[in-house]
């Protein structure tokens, strides 16, 4: 099968968060980035020759960017930062360390921890759910990068298994 593939990256896939990572028993000091997230998607043509629209992709994309934005990312799966929520207000512990945050403050991730390595491929299964949702069975790889800083990126490949209906 030919691939071709489309690249979206820009000024409105990004979002400002705030997080703390583990980093082998420790946990960073609480602080933010200006992230950036670029995806590349893979596949067949279409009929009437795209892999996908660019409009579609990036609003899937600017959609997820806007779920995080202006939140603390929450690693909920971490072995280390324990996370309760009691009364819409998440408390978090390590240590000595407390913090408590309104539920509105929070976004929830399913992940180990807050890396750029694995936002990356947080985002890459928001996309290929909503690809999934959109019927887009075309597309066989999404990649995606997450740029916390200029010259400083995690990155996640997923392959997918084309559904045929
Ligand atoms: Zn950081």
């Amino acid at each position: 099968m030919n691939k071709r593939h489309v690249s979206v990256s820009g000024v409105r896939l990004k979002f400002a968060s705030a997080h703390m990572a583990t980093l082998g028993n420790e946990l960073e000091p609480l602080h933010g980035h200006n992230y950036s997230v670029s995806v590349k998607v893979e596949g067949s043509l279409t009929n009437d020759f795209w892999v996908i629209d660019f409009s579609k992709i990036k609003g899937i994309t600017r959609d997820i960017c806007d779920q995080l934005d202006h939140k603390f990312l929450l690693q909920a799966k971490s072995n280390l930062l324990s996370s309760t929520l009691e009364q819409e207000t998440w408390h978090l512990s390590f240590d000595n360390r407390v913090y408590q945050l309104p539920q509105s403050d929070v976004a929830v991730l399913a992940i180990e921890n807050t890396t750029a390595e694995l936002l990356a491929e947080w985002i890459c299964h928001q996309i290929d759910k909503e690809l999934l949702h959109n019927k887009q069975a075309n597309i066989t790889l999404i990649t995606v990068e997450v740029e916390e800083m200029p010259g400083q990126s995690g990155g996640f490949q997923l392959e997918r298994s084309l559904i045929e209906d």
